[in-house]
């Protein structure tokens, strides 16, 4: 909530009737134009004490956050945690105690406090110019996860996870190691479309980060999937994906994966031999045997 404090009043008023008029994409792209401006003025650090800070990530909201969209019908979506015994004793999440809801901690909450949370959330700035969150979505009881880095921008329309051209490469990745998407849980570093599909900054992957804590919590995967360089900063503090990937890290006792994002192999194909190596090493942990190639089928057919 907004403090209005002595001497915040004038400051306050302000800024409470510049918000009133402008939806949330304007306001960021105001913000971005006059940061711009200064930096052309020659400026290079700005002043903003404290106060000032608070005033602009702790104003309302203007509207709502837009509406989920119901569950698609193939999707098995998050059961409360009262609607049955976890088949597995639950590993301790370790969110920081400050990251609370309404009800209590997020590292105690169920899929629905967690869901509505991540829904009704403005702890970052990417909540200004988003369209919806993107929670995540798949079997609540994967026993593979992956984890990208943010919604794209078909994502924040449609507030799911990899639906655009990566998320059909992430599904034909999926599929190739004999998976299918929906038996799978897929979730992101941050919940909320990066403007520009930048990276998300840190403070912003800071804050939203016990989200994604919890959810492993919740799922309990037996292997995740790192897909690109943002999740293997942020979850593993590892810097390098072209050096890391391929080679098995840990998460909390998870086995864990590092790949190259679906839009890296889009944008550079010559890496996908080297993420489909780094896909069939996880095939491997399950016990499924990779299909052999086409090359080598169609070698033992001329043999
Ligand atoms: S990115 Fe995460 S922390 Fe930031 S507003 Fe969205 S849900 Fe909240």
């Amino acid at each position: 909530m907004l403090k209005k404090t002595p001497g915040d009043d004038d400051k306050v008023a302000l800024w409470e009737a510049y918000r009133a008029r402008k939806p949330d994409a304007q306001l960021l792209a105001d913000v971005i134009d006059l940061l711009r401006g200064e930096r052309d003025r020659g400026r290079r650090t700005l002043d903003l004490d404290e106060r000032t800070l608070a005033l602009l990530f702790d104003a309302p909201p203007t509207r709502p956050p837009a509406p989920r969209p119901a569950p698609r019908p193939t999707e098995r979506r998050f059961r409360p945690e009262s609607s049955g015994p976890a088949t597995q004793p639950r590993r301790e999440d370790a969110a920081p105690a400050a990251s609370t809801l309404a009800g209590g901690p997020v590292s105690e909450a169920t899929w629905e406090q967690l869901e509505a949370a991540v829904a009704a959330c403005r702890k970052c700035l990417l909540a200004r110019a988003r369209t919806r969150t993107v929670f995540g979505e798949g079997d609540c009881d994967a026993d593979l996860m992956f984890i990208g880095e943010g919604p794209g921008v078909d994502e924040d329309r449609q507030g799911r996870p990899f639906v655009g051209a990566a998320g059909q490469l992430l599904t034909r990745m999926i599929e190739a190691m004999q998976f299918r998407r929906e038996d799978v849980y897929i979730a992101n570093i941050v919940k909320c479309h990066p403007p520009g599909n930048r990276n998300p900054h840190p403070a912003e992957a800071e804050a939203c980060l016990p989200y994604l804590y919890r959810q492993i919590a919740l799922v309990q995967p037996k292997v995740i999937v790192l897909l690109g360089a943002v999740p293997l900063h942020f979850l593993l503090g590892a810097k390098g994906i072209t050096h890391c990937h391929g080679q098995w890290r840990e998460f909390r006792g998870i086995p864990v994966m590092p790949t190259f994002h679906p839009a890296f192999l889009l944008r550079s194909p010559h890496f996908k031999r080297g993420a489909w190596e780094d896909l069939q090493a996880v095939m491997l942990k399950f016990g499924k045997a990779p299909a052999a190639s086409r090359r080598a089928a169609r070698e033992r057919k001329g043999q």
